[in-house]
């Protein structure tokens, strides 16, 4: 290879990560090639049809979308030339056991109305300070965490001053935050589940993951027209178009190595491909363990990054619909702090988790057929252990609890409506993407085991290895993976750019 040539750029996996950081390093010069396991881009952010219905079996709320706008401005275009998105009003319905009702909206008087049925007259004023310690919160992330792609305490220590870091609310958990601020307890189940964006627990979570309603309340709230999977589908069309060479059904199963410095990757064809740099989106761990076959010394070092949680995830066509439900719902657990003590720290399946529940036709008629309703649940369950998980009866008996819970609290005759059914344990998440133990948002967000840090971005071993995606700084979500893709991009040019410029 002649010195003034690019690198060759290898990417594992085309997840919103992968792609993300394939469009960011091609719009820059490099040439890239993507090989992909499964028949389809997008990894978790995907589909499934049947029977004229149409489920999004990943993510299903979109937030941030500057963050999707600047990596097709990069590349010169306009995301809204591929992808149309619209905002969803409300942003949640609440429901609760006792038969309370309330919606989540941007709009103040609106939300100022929802308020007034909680019963405290006061509690307007203190959602409103709340909004403000939130975004403060998220000011001062953003800044650092998110725009300069800060990986580790000493990062952080040398970009903030010391007035800013003594501001980051690392001082206690997210939730004893929300329950001193907030006092109102449907209140404070509603602002501790914005955990949900990162799959972790509010009762470990640091003070400053509070910046999460930031993000809908600053940013609104977002569907993708035609279903979610449209956005995978644009960020191919602009990949492709720019010159990535994207190869689908290619799975990698060997990262060939030297004692520093990584060769190539072998597919499961028994091809070798040679690579100047080698970007992962294949989840750190699983990479180190399954592909580099690393020591257990080595291994140890990963253990501050333990996986978020997982889920069961059911998706249900009736025939009729559900005109209680908005497009967003949670259906709150009796005791949330049991909910998440259960799955977080006994790492077991709750007896009444809170439910995420998606009826998506609301605001895009053709998800399902005239008449019925398309809904997807999701429960955060824990990840598989490398031994002593649930037996398949139990995600059954969870699966029956979840539409008995979902019928006392309003749906009566959801379970004699199905038409339909589909559901995915963490077996199949596994299984699908080869996330670290069937883990739906990357690295959990822990103030004692990382700060709710998550890996860096450039490996400690290898001096030509990056990853980028949900086990990354600044972490899970879309917004977030696709944010990495573009902070990782700009940290392999910056090292091999200003190389060759030396040279
Ligand atoms: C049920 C569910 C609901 C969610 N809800 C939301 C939501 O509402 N909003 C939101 O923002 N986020 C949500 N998320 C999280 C979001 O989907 C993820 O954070 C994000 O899509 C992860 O992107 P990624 O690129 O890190 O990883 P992935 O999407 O997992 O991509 C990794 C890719 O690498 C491929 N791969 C792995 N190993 C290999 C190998 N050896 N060889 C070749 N290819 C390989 C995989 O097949 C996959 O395509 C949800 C996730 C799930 C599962």
């Amino acid at each position: 290879m002649t010195q003034n040539k690019k690198k060759e750029i290898i990417i594992i996996g085309a997840g919103l990560g992968g792609l993300s950081a394939a469009i960011s390093l091609a719009v820059k010069g490099y040439p890239v090639c993507v090989f992909e396991k499964n028949d389809k881009v997008g990894g978790k952010l995907n589909v499934l049809e049947k029977d004229g219905f149409s489920f999004d079996l990943g993510p299903s709320i979109l937030t941030l979308p500057h963050y999707f706008r600047r990596l097709w401005n990069r590349a010169g275009r306009r995301m809204e030339d591929d992808v149309t998105i619209e905002t969803v009003t409300p942003h949640w319905r609440n429901f609760f056991e006792d038969g309370t009702v309330v919606d989540l909206h941007m709009d103040p008087s609106e939300m100022k109305k929802e308020l007034s049925k909680l019963g405290d007259p006061d509690l307007e004023r203190l959602f409103n300070k709340f909004l403000k310690y939130s975004a403060k919160q998220y000011d001062l992330i953003e800044q650092g965490y998110f725009e300069k792609g800060l990986d580790t305490k000493r990062d952080f220590i040398s970009f903030y001053d010391w007035k800013d870091i003594l501001k980051i609310d690392y001082w206690t958990t997210m939730h004893k935050r929300v329950k001193k601020r907030l006092k109102n307890p449907y209140l404070i189940d509603i602002m501790d589940y914005f955990i949900k964006y990162v799959g972790s627990s509010a009762l470990r979570a640091p003070g400053f993951m509070n910046l999460m309603p930031t993000i809908q309340f600053r940013y609104d709230l977002w569907y993708v027209k035609g279903g979610m999977y449209n956005l995978a589908l644009g960020m191919e069309r602009l990949a492709r178009s720019i010159g990535v060479d994207i190869r689908l059904n290619a799975e990698v199963i060997e990262i060939e190595k030297d004692e520093n410095h990584i060769l190539g990757i072998r597919l499961v064809d028994g091809s070798f491909h040679e690579t100047d740099i080698l970007v992962s989106n294949m989840e750190v761990i699983p990479a180190y363990e399954k592909l580099l076959k690393e020591e257990e010394t080595f291994m140890h070092t990963l253990d501050p990054f333990e996986p978020a949680c997982s889920g069961l995830v059911l998706h249900i066509g009736t025939n009729r619909p559900f005109p209680q439900l908005a497009h967003h719902n949670f259906f709150y657990a009796k005791d949330q702090e049991k909910h998440f003590r259960t799955v977080f720290e006994k790492g077991e399946i709750p007896e009444d988790p809170t439910l995420y529940v998606v009826a998506p036709s609301r605001t895009d008629p053709s998800v399902c057929p005239a008449g019925c309703d398309n809904i997807k649940i999701l429960p955060h369950i824990p990840y598989l252990k490398k031994q002593g998980n649930p037996p398949p009866e139990a995600y059954q008996a969870l699966r029956d609890r979840i539409l008995q819970k979902m019928e006392r609290t309003g749906l009566k005759g959801l379970k004699d409506s199905i038409i339909i059914e589909d559901m995915w344990t963490p077996v199949d998440i596994q299984k699908r993407y080869y996330s670290n133990g069937g883990s739906i948002y990357g690295v959990v967000s822990d103030r004692k085991k990382n700060f709710a840090l998550k890996c860096p971005k450039k490996s400690a071993k290898y001096n030509n290895l990056f990853f980028t995606g949900g086990s990354v700084n600044p972490g899970g979500g879309m917004p977030m993976v696709v944010l990495c893709g573009q902070n990782v991009a700009d940290a392999i040019h910056e090292e091999y750019a200003d190389k060759a410029a030396a040279r």
